[in-house]
């Protein structure tokens, strides 16, 4: 038998060990295998031995053990929306992936306790429309959350639109409870706000992209409903002012900003490309957009705080044009330039996306340097900047040109980011804002680790992760680098 014969073989003993162990409504093998082996952008396919889908956490556990006992590794995966390739496998023969998807009950919410339990595999939407209903708000909003899951957003420490005034998930998480790598559950499902009992462990497994164990429940704090959202686009004269506008913003409506979203002119073209019906919200041409929201609820006149406030720094000139939605439905159609800017850019084709984080009174000089950089590299490439201005957060992604071969197109985008990354690091930012590291940005995480984090990153995986089960292509090479 040859080598893939040999492989092949052993494929199909690992996978009838699985439905031994777990039942053959737990696991997928065959075709089944191929859609959670694909990246949300489908530029990488890869496979699994099998998939393993729990609905329950002593099923999680058990699917665990198995795992163990027959030397395979754990992928887990929630609404595999995540852009850095954590939830996809990189060992085909060797992982299993185990989604969450059939573990979305409610387990509870609590409106006068302002918190609720959820399972990891609830999509966020419907979280959020769930708690809706009972008059509460989950802030936690971002593009993606029609398929990303709760477990999935607390094992990236998800950020999205609301950072600015809720913080990330992590400033939202309870308490959580996970099957660890050896099949032991930690119950930590606590909803106390304050608990001061030394060492808070579920921080351990919050941005841990799945590498320490499977989160399977999450307790999460919710917020009273802001009933009052005032939605509004304006256009700049310069990236600069949209910093002195959201200073300004802060100050002016009483710390109630919700979003302020910076984005080109070409956010609109890209969106259109998208969305060829979107109606254009503002007849000039401005080499700045902001799309701000603010939001409150309760005694608050958030409509005429807005107004006031517009109408004041237009009057200024520090804001050169500016629409407020007057509907729900016009705020929804801001909101779809941001959104639809996305899926525009993913037609053009392959492109380097990146997720950036520098110091806030930095972001204008940043994006400028960045920009200037990309176009000394590669002068037909278009860079595309926006992002969450209050975090200072950009998304600095490059579109090669048209007509390029899949080699040309890579090389080009590498390019790109080494030109970005030498800025970034003489500006000490971050090379993952929100996203995470997953596979995709290991060798960039990695080199640049300082050796004290390194070395207690390693220390924490060994101790719960002993004997790399969870995840081991994500993150850190822990083994080859302790
Ligand atoms: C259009 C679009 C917009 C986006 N906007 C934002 C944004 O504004 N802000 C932002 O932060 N992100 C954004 N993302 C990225 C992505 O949606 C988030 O990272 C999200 O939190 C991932 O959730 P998921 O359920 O899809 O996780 P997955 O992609 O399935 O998994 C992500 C990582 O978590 C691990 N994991 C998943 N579930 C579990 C679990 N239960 N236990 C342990 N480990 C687990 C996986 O192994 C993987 O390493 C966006 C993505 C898209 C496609």
């Amino acid at each position: 038998m040859g080598r893939s014969g040999a492989v092949a073989a052993a494929a199909d003993d690992q996978q009838e060990a699985l439905v031994r162990a777990l039942g053959p409504d737990m696991v997928l093998v065959g075709d089944e295998v191929g859609r959670y082996c694909r990246d949300w952008h489908g530029d990488v396919t890869t496979g699994a031995v099998a998939v393993l889908r729990p609905r329950s956490t002593d099923e999680v556990a058990a699917a665990v053990r198995a795992c163990a006992s027959l030397g395979l590794s754990i992928v887990p995966q929630g609404g595999n929306t995540g852009l850095v390739l954590g939830a996809v496998p990189d060992r085909p023969d060797s992982q299993v992936v185990l989604s969450l998807e059939r573990m979305t009950a409610i387990r509870r919410i609590d409106a006068d306790d302002f918190s609720a339990v959820v399972e990891a595999g609830c999509i966020l939407s419907e979280f959020k429309d769930a708690v809706g209903r009972e008059g509460m708000f989950f802030p936690l909003a971002l593009g993606a959350q029609g398929s990303c899951r709760i477990g999935g957003n607390v094992s990236t420490n998800a950020g999205g639109i609301n950072v600015l005034r809720y913080g990330m998930t992590r400033e939202l998480v309870l308490g959580l409870e996970v099957v660890l790598p050896d099949g032991t559950v930690f119950d930590g499902l606590s909803t106390l706000r304050k608990d001061n009992r030394g060492i808070d462990l579920k921080q351990l497994f919050i941005g841990a992209e799945g590498t320490l164990g499977i989160i399977t429940a999450v307790s999460v704090k919710l917020m009273p409903e802001p009933d009052r959202v005032a939605t509004a686009l304006v256009g700049l004269n310069a990236l600069d002012d949209a910093i002195v506008l959201y200073r300004r913003a802060r100050r002016d409506c009483c710390d109630l900003l919700s979003a302020f979203e910076f984005m080109p002119p070409l956010a609109f073209v890209l969106a259109r490309e998208a969305i060829p019906d979107l109606a254009m919200p503002m007849a000039g041409d401005y080499p700045a957009y902001v799309l701000m929201e603010i939001s409150g609820s309760g005694l608050v006149d958030i409509d005429d705080l807005m107004e006031r406030f517009l109408g004041g720094v237009m009057e200024e000139g520090l804001v050169a044009d500016g629409v407020i939605a007057t509907s729900k439905g016009q705020a929804r159609n801001l909101w779809l330039f941001r959104e639809g800017m996305n899926e525009g850019q993913a037609k053009r084709g392959p492109h380097l996306r990146t997720d950036i984080s520098v110091p806030l009174s930095r972001l204008a000089d940043f994006v400028r340097d960045a920009e200037a950089a990309v176009a000394a590299a590669l002068p037909d490439c278009v860079s595309v900047s926006y992002g969450h201005v209050g975090d200072g957060n950009v998304h600095l992604n490059v579109l090669p040109p048209a007509g390029l071969s899949p080699e040309q197109c890579a090389a080009q985008i590498y390019q790109a980011k080494v030109a970005i990354n030498v800025v970034l690091d003489a500006y000490h930012g971050s090379i993952s804002a929100e996203h995470g590291i997953g596979r995709l940005k290991k060798p960039d995480f990695d080199v640049r680790l300082p050796a004290v984090q390194r070395q207690l990153l390693t220390a924490i995986k060994t101790a719960i992760d002993p004997t790399f089960v969870m995840n081991p292509g994500c993150q850190l090479n822990f083994v080859q680098n302790s």
